[in-house]
This record gives C-alpha cells, structure tokens and sequence, in this order.
C-alpha cells in the first residue's frame, strides 16, 4: 500500500556535513555528495518526524535519494536527531590514530622499527573521535602497531560504536579471529598483504600469509568490507599480476599498492630496495581510491591528520618529528596550525606539465619536500632516476 504523505528519513548510514560545501556522506559506501544549501536545509528536515510533502525535496532529488538507499519512508514517525556539523578549513577528513606501538609481528620493513609498550589512553581516544565527528570528518582510520595488540583493545572498540564516520581497522589480520571480527565496530578491515606466500613472508615471517589470507576470508563473511594494503619490494614484483587477482577472488573493495619510503626497520634491509620504475609498475595494478590525496592544485595530505599513541599530532604519520601539536590541546587546535602546500610552490613540480594530474605525489618519500616524488614522476611518464633509491616502509 502507498502511504500518501509519509514520513521521511535520513538512513542510518548517511549523515550531514558543512565542508567546503554542503555534502551528505554515505558512510556504508564511502561516498561523498555535494549539495546545494536548499538540498542541505531539505535533508535536515528528513528526521523521521516530518512528512514528505513539509520537506520541499525536489521530485527528481528525492527519487535518486530513494534509489540510493540515503532515504526512508515510514508510515509511523520515527524521530532521528539530524545536525550539519562545520569543519575547518580545510576540512579534516581523514583522521589516522595509531593507537598502539605494540605488535605481534617484527616486519622487515616496518617504519616503527621496535615495537614498544606505548598505548594511546582510552578516554584520549574517546575524545579524540568525538571531536573528529564534530569537525565533519569522513573516515577514522585506527592503525598502530597492530590495533588489537592495544591492551584496553574492547573499550576502544566500545567508542566506536554510533559513530556517523566510516571507521576502517588496519591489521596485519593475525588477530582477527571470527569472534574478534564478530565484535568489531568497524565498517571495513585493511589487511595488509605484502605479496604472495614467497613475497609476504619475506617480510612478515613464516606463516603470515595465510593468516592474513584466512583473516581476509573471515572478514567477508562476517559482512564487512575488506580492503587490501601492498608494499611493493624487491620479493613481490613478479607477483603482481596474481595479486590482483588473489585481491578480487577475495572480494576486496580497495586494494592500495605503495612504495614509500626508508625509514624504521627498512635501513636493515637494503636488498629490499627498488627502483622508482619498478615502484610505479606495481602501482599501476592497485584498485579503489586512496585517502590521503591533496585537493585541486594542492599537495598530498590536504585533508589528512596522524595522532600517535604518544600524544603527538602531524600532518602524516611520517611527520611526527614535526608535530603540530598535542592531542590533549585537541584535534581543532592542532589542525589550525597545518599549513596547506600548493603545487605551484613545490619547486621539483611547478613546472611539470602533468602536475594537476599527477599532485605532486608523496612530500615525505620525495626527501625534500619541495622536489618532485621520483616514484610519481615514473608512473607519470616523466624522467626519474633509474637507480634502487626507493625502499619500502610499511605499516601495520
Ligand atoms: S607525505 Fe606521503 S604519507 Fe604523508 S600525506 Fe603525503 S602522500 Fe601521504
Ligand atoms: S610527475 Fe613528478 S614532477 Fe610531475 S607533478 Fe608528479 S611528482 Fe611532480
């Protein structure tokens, strides 16, 4: 039976945003909707108590709303309290918190080097995602260290919980037991697989693949997202092509390739080094988005924040020498004092004439931070050196 005038509600997994412009975000596909202010002013009116015809949605509007799964409509009022929360500018969208130094593993090209017994405080997190949320922000990405290695790991997972941000897990998935994933409130797992068995292992130890590969396999049948992370290395460059197809036969959504830079653990590990050329052809077979990129004619990072488990803020993880602050000063503070870097003043990238497609890359792994990245200058087709100067550093 068609209800005549329902009413109309914001599904549980989008959610309001002032950010640069009024967006709506669909935190279960990740996906971000410009709007203009009347569509915004509309959407805050769809909170489940208000029926279609005082909400002023255009026809079209609503039909794609609807077809898209971004809106319900109830015959019985079911109240949904809706905000549109402002953010900096720019926006803070992804925020990155490495919550432990702790692991389970000891890679060989990890860029923590030691593991250490440090743990970012419970109620440190807490008020961190909370503020997070406030700002507008899009994606939390927990990371360490391995994650569940943190010793109060249930109350953080507990903080998760309703929160209106896409919450991904980065793991090497060695702990992602079917009822560790059970109890997850997370909407996507990242695993880290750093080639296949032969290729893997030579960084992560005997065993680790298939660990990570049953870890992946669980998480798909738990229902939740699965993405897939891949530091390109002097052991896994044949192995591409099968990767790609491992990443699809396992459902992976996203599966990022990288190639950064020589820090942690790496400097041990000089025979895992590649060349830039090599570097971008690997890259090349990676699927999905990425989410630390800049924005139109800015530098990578735009939109991203690191806290480490010590309490230190930076623009990225490989930016904790130069914090811009303390995350008990909170995230807003902080953030007020990053420095956006505009392509057009990256001297190695002004001239280039693939610049506003290529970005500019990653400023840490270009060494100075005004010179063009060698990796992206290959995979861009433009002149980079040939020599094994790229060498992997991974994460979790
Ligand atoms: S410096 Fe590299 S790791 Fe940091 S935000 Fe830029 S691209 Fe990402
Ligand atoms: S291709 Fe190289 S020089 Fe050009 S923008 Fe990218 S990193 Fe800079």
């Amino acid at each position: 039976m068609t209800i005549a005038d329902p009413f109309a509600r914001l599904a549980d997994h989008a959610s309001l945003r002032r950010l640069e412009s009024p967006c709506l975000y669909d935190r279960r596909a990740d996906e971000l909707y410009e709007l203009s202010d009347e569509a915004l002013e509309a959407l805050l009116r769809c909170n489940g108590g208000n029926r279609l015809s005082q909400l002023g949605l255009e026809r079209e509007f609503l039909e794609y709303c609807l077809a898209e799964g971004l809106l319900e409509l109830l015959d019985q009022p079911r109240p949904r309290p809706l905000a549109a929360p402002t953010s900096p500018t720019p926006s803070l969208r992804y925020l990155e918190l490495q919550i432990t130094w702790r692991c389970n593993l000891a890679c060989r090209h990890c860029y923590l080097g030691q593991a250490r017994s440090v743990d970012m405080p419970v109620g440190l997190f807490a008020a961190l995602v909370r503020e997070f949320a406030d700002m507008g922000g899009l994606r939390l990405l927990i990371s360490g260290g391995e994650p569940l290695s943190h010793p109060q790991w249930p109350q953080i997972n507990a903080c998760l919980a309703a929160l209106p941000v896409r919450r991904v897990l980065l793991s090497n998935g060695h702990l992602l037991s079917s009822e560790a994933l059970a109890a997850l409130n997370v909407d996507e797992v990242q695993i880290s697989l750093d080639g296949l068995e032969e290729g893997h292992e030579a960084l992560r130890g005997r065993g680790a693949f298939a660990k990570a590969l049953e870890a992946a396999r669980l998480t798909r049948e738990r229902g939740l997202d699965l993405s897939l992370a891949t530091m390109a290395h002097a052991a896994n460059l044949d192995q591409f092509e099968r990767l790609g197809q491992l990443a699809r036969s396992l459902g992976a959504r996203e599966w990022g390739v990288d190639a950064p830079c020589l820090v942690g653990r790496l400097g041990d590990n000089p025979q895992l080094a590649i060349t830039p050329q090599q570097a971008a052809q690997a890259m090349a077979h990676a699927y999905g988005g990425a989410y630390h990129g800049g924005g139109e004619g800015m530098a990578c990072g735009l939109h991203l924040c690191t806290v480490a488990p010590d309490g230190r803020v930076a623009q990225c993880g490989f930016y904790l020498d130069t914090p811009l602050g303390r995350a008990e000063e909170g995230l807003w503070a902080c953030w007020a004092r990053r420095q956006p870097l505009a392509l057009a003043d990256v001297a190695g990238c002004r001239e280039c004439p693939v610049a506003d497609e290529c970005g500019g890359g990653c400023r840490f792994r270009a060494g100075d931070p005004m010179a063009a990245d060698p990796v992206m200058c290959a995979a861009m087709g433009q002149p980079a050196p040939d020599e094994a100067l790229i060498l992997p550093g991974g994460t979790t």
